[in-house]
């Protein structure tokens, strides 16, 4: 058994089989012979026989063309192939532990790798790429035709893979995909994200744990903890079993409160509303209760597709969640393209640069290619005859990105007014507070904004200069840092001046941790993943206006984010103890 421990982004626990996913994204089949041991071993050799013909034939053509120190490359590659101990180690497997030749090579291939990786040395690390090349090109050959790509799978598993793009995730296929692991990736990464919108358990920044698994292992994923258990012992089966049988007697508790309104004890209103990435995604809300829609992801609309969506594509999916809201709110959020977010169609974009956080992303990218944002103003101004819409623009870092994007819209609703196109011209204009010059200047944006809306996923990256997708400063990105607690005061008592509504719509409000604190800042709107409103509601039918203030009173006293988060997690589990396990 393995117990490797990462970040839960997104709960829930589940068993099944392991598949690994590699740069071929195919799975190793069943670890267990089908066949008799000769007829298997006879298929392991051919197999072989076939790669090192395969590597002999390009050590030729390179060497023709390129010269012979290239060709040494593919020699050093046959000399592996033929390892007589590499070649007795698979066999013995197949012979002795009845492992299938596709298992028995992985198995074999991805120890070396693990051993020569853990030695430390960078120049063994890298050959240890090698060795993943000989495995890709043994399975290549073993599976043929039966490989099974991603998107055709037809039983379920537990997806492990070194990362997952957002457009990847975005198509995973959730009939037969239970949940995923990655090694990177960190709390409120885009592919993280995902995965609570998809509602299936996931843990990220697991670190470098698979060069030892092949697939069709059994593995527990703990989404709730941000633990993976490959091959666990009848103990931590049965442990698990009692937790997940815990965890659904509360969340059937909780499914009852998706009627209830949410109000505090002393019967204060508090808006709860969903984020949501694919139009789809509506339904979650409106089943769970929301008040409406207090983000919409739009960039979703170009990931995991070949082709530009066209304005019809934007209007049908905006027109879909408008209609399905009724008359509550949906704040439609224009392109946030760039960083982690890139369709795979306009990639090489984005390819030079060094620090795509930093670099063309979002409004920025919207203000320069100014037809791809006409598009999509078009197509909310036409849907939102049809609803409740409000426009919102992503990571505005300066008054003058706020007014030209304002211009651009104004634009587009002379445009259609000439074009005799019906719209909606009286429609609220916010901005997302998540780049601290937006905190800092938030009085001079309250005074032209309708709305904010505190995106703390990026405010805590940019504020704690903490790339919130990287595993390896997880400890520092810190929702409870006192800097970021000082930062939403700032933005809350800049708005109230303004007499301006603020939402949080980032991670933080997910977080039922957080909760009391943000209500006693003044936050009375908080818009959350769908499958967190349950949670938001208990926290908020639990406590009242004035314990939220004191809990946020000395929330803000503490100068340490560990205090503050440890603070917090002890208030919570006084509240509702049901939520903290
Ligand atoms: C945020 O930054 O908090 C936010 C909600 O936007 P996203 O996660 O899409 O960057
Ligand atoms: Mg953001």
């Amino acid at each position: 058994m393995q117990v490797r421990t990462g970040i839960a982004v997104s709960p829930g626990v589940v068993v099944g089989p392991a598949l690994v996913l590699g740069s071929e994204n195919f799975r190793i089949p069943g670890k267990f012979l089908r066949d008799a041991v000769e007829v298997e071993l006879a298929r392991f050799r051919t197999a072989l026989d076939h790669v090192c013909s395969d590597i002999e034939e390009h050590e030729i053509l390179v060497g023709e063309q390129l010269g012979s120190q290239y060709a040494a490359i593919f020699s050093a590659h046959l000399q592996m192939a033929r390892d007589p101990r590499l070649i007795s180690d698979v066999e013995q497997k197949i012979q002795e532990d009845n492992y299938s030749p596709e298992y028995a090579v992985s198995k074999t291939l991805r120890g070396l790798a693990q051993q020569m990786q853990n030695l430390g040395d960078r120049y063994l690390a890298e050959r240890a790429l090698d060795i993943f090349d000989l495995e890709k090109r043994l399975l290549g050959e073993l599976l043929g035709e039966r490989r099974e790509e991603l998107s055709n799978l037809t039983e379920p598993v537990i997806i492990l893979a070194h990362d997952l793009t957002p457009g990847e995730t975005a198509t995973l296929n959730t009939d037969f995909v239970l949940g995923f692991a990655t090694e990177v990736g960190g709390h409120t990464s885009h592919t993280a994200i995902l995965a609570g919108a998809l509602e299936i358990p996931a843990v990220v920044g697991l670190g470098r744990c698979l060069a030892g698994i092949s697939g069709g292992e059994t593995v527990i994923l703990d989404g709730d903890h941000g633990q993976v258990v490959i091959e666990p012992d009848d103990s931590t089966t049965n442990r698990y079993r009692d937790s997940q049988a815990r965890n659904l007697k509360v969340s059937e508790r909780l499914e009852s409160l998706e009627s209830v309104e949410s109000q505090t004890q002393d019967g204060i209103r508090i808006r709860t509303m969903g984020n949501i990435e694919f139009p789809e995604e509506v339904r979650q809300c409106v089943r769970r209760g929301a008040d409406g829609v207090g983000l919409y992801r739009t960039e979703f609309l170009y990931l995991g597709r070949k082709n530009e969506p066209t304005e019809e594509d934007h209007y049908q999916a905006y027109r879909q969640v408008l209609e399905a809201c009724g008359d509550r709110p949906v704040v439609i959020r224009t392109l946030d393209i760039g960083a982690d977010k890139v369709p795979d169609r306009i990639r090489h974009r984005f390819a030079e640069s060094q620090n795509p956080m930093l670099g063309l992303r979002s409004i920025r990218l919207s203000l320069q290619g100014t037809p791809l944002f006409k598009v999509q103003l078009r197509a909310i101004l036409r849907a939102a005859v049809y609803g409740r819409a409000e426009i919102m623009f992503p990571l505005v870092s300066s008054l003058l990105e706020f007014r030209q994007a304002k211009m651009i819209l104004m634009d587009v609703m002379e445009d259609l007014e000439d074009e005799g196109i019906e719209f909606c011209r009286d429609i609220p204009v916010g901005m997302m507070v998540e780049v601290p010059s937006a905190v800092i200047l938030a009085e001079e944006f309250a005074r032209e904004v309708d709305f904010f809306s505190i995106g703390t996923n990026d405010l805590i990256q940019y504020t704690l200069a903490c790339d919130r997708s990287d595993p390896s400063v997880a400890n520092l990105y810190r929702s409870g840092d006192p800097s970021i607690l000082r930062m939403i005061q700032m933005v809350m008592t800049a708005a109230k001046k303004h007499d301006k509504p603020v939402t949080v719509c980032g991670q933080m409000s997910s977080d039922p941790r957080f909760v009391p604190l943000l209500l006693g800042l003044g936050l009375r709107k908080l818009s959350v993943t769908p499958h967190s409103i349950p949670r938001l509601k208990e926290v908020v039918t639990h406590i009242s206006l004035p314990e939220a203030e004191r809990i946020a009173a000395h929330a803000c006293t503490l100068d340490l984010a560990r205090d503050v988060e440890h603070f917090l997690l002890g208030e919570l589990g006084r509240i509702c103890p049901d939520l903290v396990f």
